[in-house]
């Protein structure tokens, strides 16, 4: 079978010595010594070094690699030789060559990273970024953070769900969404899988998730905010608790840490990360308790509003300080700073069965327990100034046999920058969508 590449890389090994394969990539340095010329090549794994001394090699091969440019697309079949002269300890010495494809010169970007970038001309570039091996890191890294999540799911026995991302008019409130025509009618881009995963749990599926973009018209740019994210969420049935969805949820993080720690030690390296797999249970930090703290901190919040972002970061450092924990829960927040279709406890209705996961300070999860009970349901509608009528499709399941459910939305862009600790979420998303960015 004819191909370009026989090995990458990372898979030669000593035994290869002597041996002939095939490697291809891209043009990452070429030096002429005279009698000798040096070509070495970039595959998705590593580097490999070409050497081409003029006795050895055919008299043509030997003419063409001072011509090659830095990112031409090459094939080079070879004789694999292991010696200590060479910087990785072996070295190709080339029976055939063969261009590709061309690169021009200058290149839009720097791929050794040696001459930094602004992040929008990275972006601008971003087939090129990639070719920096800690950007390729991190979305190797956010392939196996997504099938991690998606095997611990499989093994607790959630079904995979998906529901529309075109919905009609009035979904929870809060964010801003985007407007879209449908035909003749006005429609939106789903801002998140909420209501369509709570319809599912009067299906008798039980337990479900989604992976899925979420749109939100957030006008702020922000370090963590995009206007296309990607959501794992996930839904229960016959919880007794919020308690029982805050410990899948951490058994779930945990999971995907050190899942990343154990696959992509390589990566880790690269972006010069040490990650701590959190030791179960996390720490639970109530609404109130949390400010308390910041109120010892020297920042007052006023009992019932949300914590803000410099709050969220205070209480990062101090648990940090304190604890040594990056990861940890709030909950029982102030049932009027949470949507309507969380439950309130029943003896303390100004409290809400909710929680956020808080990673390094930045929130990467809100869950909680929803209202299962009809009556109190439409009412909870109503109180939040929103028209009960619109809910009609919602509301309907919950009239014929809905079970009490919780469940939660993890945003895999804010658990990656957070696992990575990176200091912008368009860091780890290809083609980030924000205020400006609307192509490539
Ligand atoms: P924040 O207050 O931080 O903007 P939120 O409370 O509005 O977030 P939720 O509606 O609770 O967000 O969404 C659940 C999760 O989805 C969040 O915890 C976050 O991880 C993620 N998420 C929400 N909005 C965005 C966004 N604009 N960009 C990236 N991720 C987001
Ligand atoms: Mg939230």
């Amino acid at each position: 079978m004819p191909m370009y590449r026989t090995h990458y890389s990372s898979q030669i090994s000593e035994e290869l010595d002597g041996e002939k394969i095939k490697v291809a990539g891209w043009v990452y340095e070429v030096k002429d010594l005279g009698g000798i010329k040096f070509l070495w090549i970039r595959d998705r794994e590593g580097i490999i070094q070409i050497t081409a001394p003029k006795k050895k090699v055919d008299p043509e091969l030997f003419k063409i690699i001072p011509h090659l440019n830095a990112e031409d697309v090459v094939a080079v079949e070879g004789i694999v030789n292991f010696t200590p002269k060479a910087k990785l300890g072996f070295e190709i010495i080339p029976e055939k060559l063969e261009i590709l494809s061309k690169a021009q010169s200058p290149l839009p970007l720097d791929p050794s990273g040696k001459v930094k970038a602004e992040l929008d001309t990275r972006l601008d570039n971003r087939f090129m970024d990639l070719r920096r091996p800690d950007v390729m890191a991190i979305f190797k890294i956010r392939s196996n953070v997504f099938k991690a999540v998606r095997e611990f799911f499989y093994s607790e026995k959630f079904v995979e769900i998906h529901t529309p991302k075109i919905i009609a008019t009035a979904t929870e409130g809060g964010t801003e969404l985007f407007p879209m025509k449908y035909f003749e009618e006005d429609a939106f881009l789903a801002q998140s899988p909420q209501l369509y995963k709570q319809i599912m749990m009067a299906s008798g599926l039980d337990r479900v998730f989604e992976i899925a973009p979420i749109f939100r018209a957030e006008e702020h740019n922000t370090t963590r905010h995009l206007n296309e994210a990607w959501s794992i969420d996930a839904e229960m049935a016959f919880i007794e608790n919020e308690e029982e969805v805050m410990g899948l949820l951490e058994r779930l993080v945990t999971y995907a840490v050190k899942y990343i720690k154990e696959h992509n030690e390589r990566e880790l390296e690269i972006l010069g990360m040490e990650l701590e797999v959190p030791k179960l249970p996390l720490r639970r930090i109530s609404y109130t308790d949390a400010l308390e703290i910041l109120n010892d901190l020297g920042k007052e919040i006023p009992w019932g509003e949300d914590i803000d972002t410099e709050g969220e970061r205070l209480l990062g450092s101090y648990i940090k300080e304190e604890y040594g924990e990056d990861l940890y829960f709030l909950y029982q927040y102030p049932s009027e700073a949470k949507p309507f279709y969380i439950m309130k406890y029943d003896n303390k209705p100004e409290i809400s069965r909710s929680f956020d996961l808080e990673y390094r300070g930045i929130e990467i999860t809100s869950g909680g327990q929803r209202e299962h009970r009809y009556d109190i349901l439409k009412a909870q509608i109503a109180e939040k100034g929103l028209k009960v009528e619109s809910f009609e499709f919602y509301l309907k399941p919950f009239r014929y046999g809905m079970p009490p459910h919780g469940g939660f939305g993890l945003g895999a862009e804010r658990l990656i920058k957070q696992m990575l600790n990176l200091p912008n979420i368009r860091e780890v998303i290809l083609f980030p969508r924000d205020r400006k960015r609307l192509t490539p």
